[in-house]
């Protein structure tokens, strides 16, 4: 099989060390005799490998000691709901960030639960969501305020938390960026992210929070609520075992790679050396304003449709796959991951340089 490179979005490539352990103790997990896809979640083999799982992700994110950590599923579109059903108590009042399609599905399942009024307090619309609007300074009350911190089809990220979100209660999205971006735990209350990007397979979605949120949240329907999962510690139902437990295998691999400022670094050099081409080409062109590019997820376009399908067919051919764009923004968008190794994205940029040179 010759070699090839994933650039899809999610499901996403994983860390090759990672799958190459999975299969090698796939059979026999920890000289068992039973595979990891037998276990039980009540067995001490799992809840050794969950605590480690938590405890290594908390020391990658540096996850101060008064945050939970929730092993879910239902995925990032869940948790659109579960923050605002938990979260949503006092006012009923949740102010939204719109920067592109995820947020607005965020907006959206929020809307349709009973006596909560979502906010638009900035919008990227104007710009077609190719940069991400100024947020205000808020004066109203909300119970939070929600956003999308690296909006994976537009191709835009938050390098750091905006400053008039600096004394606000700030849940966040981060399911295309977690662990590949230093971001600090304790400026927001609440930070999810399905786990098909950058964590392990699809089917697990971690939820980290502050505990202190748990207090006064209404009584809900056990796999809907916080504070019961917290009690349970994510095992209130069979939870997704190989999920987790490939998860704990990534997280151990990004530490032995430096943990996440080394990923961060890896990912800034990975993306520049794109951005680099994007810019020296004058075939492809990156829709997304300068200062809000995705570090992630990186999408361009060479200004005419037939090139562009042309482009991912004979890239396909390469071996450089899925660089198909999202249909909402059409052209090519390469999702560089941590997984995602230099390598990769060489081969990319050579191919994007023979491809420009075969269409001059
Ligand atoms: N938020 C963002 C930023 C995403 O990229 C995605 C999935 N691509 C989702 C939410 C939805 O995630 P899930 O499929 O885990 O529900």
């Amino acid at each position: 099989m010759p070699q090839v490179y994933n650039f899809a979005a999610g499901p996403a490539v994983l860390p090759a060390e990672v799958v190459k352990q999975v299969q090698q103790e796939l059979t026999s997990y920890q000289k068992s005799g039973m595979s990891i896809l037998e276990i039980s979640h009540r067995s001490s083999l799992f809840t050794n490998l969950q605590t480690a799982a938590e405890n290594d992700l908390r020391q990658l994110m540096q996850i101060p000691v008064d945050y939970d950590v929730l092993f879910l599923q239902g995925g990032a579109t869940l948790q659109f709901t579960m923050t605002a059903l938990n979260l949503a108590h006092k006012t009923g009042k949740i102010a939204f960030v719109d920067t592109g399609h995820w947020s607005q599905r965020a907006i959206q399942e929020a809307s349709l639960l009973p006596d909560i009024k979502p906010t638009v307090i900035a919008s990227g619309k104007e710009s077609k969501f190719t940069a991400l609007p100024d947020i205000p300074e808020i004066s109203e009350n909300f119970d939070y305020v929600h956003l999308t911190i690296n909006n994976t089809i537009e191709g835009t990220m938050y390098h750091q938390l905006p400053v008039n979100l600096k004394h606000q209660s700030v849940v966040a999205d981060m399911s295309s960026i977690i662990l590949g971006y230093n971001y600090q735990v304790k400026d927001f209350d609440l930070i999810y992210a399905g786990a098909q990007k950058n964590i392990g397979p699809a089917g697990l979605t971690v939820v980290i929070l502050k505990h202190e949120l748990l207090k006064n949240i209404p009584d809900l329907p056990a796999m809907l609520s916080y504070p019961k999962q917290v009690k349970k510690n994510s095992t209130l139902n069979t939870p997704p075992v190989f999920a987790i437990y490939t998860a704990g295998l990534v997280f151990k691999w990004l530490l032995s790679q430096g943990g996440v400022a080394a990923m961060q670094q890896q990912n800034e050099i990975k993306a520049q050396l794109l951005y680099d081409e994007i810019a020296n080409s004058k075939l492809y062109h990156s829709p997304v304003t300068v200062a809000d590019r995705s570090l992630t997820n990186i999408p361009f376009v060479t200004g005419s449709k037939e090139l562009d399908t042309e482009f991912v067919v004979r890239a396909t051919e390469k071996g450089l796959l899925n660089l198909k764009g999202h249909r909402l923004v059409g052209g090519m968008r390469a999702s560089l991951y941590n997984a995602m190794p230099l390598a990769g994205v060489k081969q990319l940029v050579e191919f994007m340089q023979q491809f420009e040179m075969n269409h001059e």
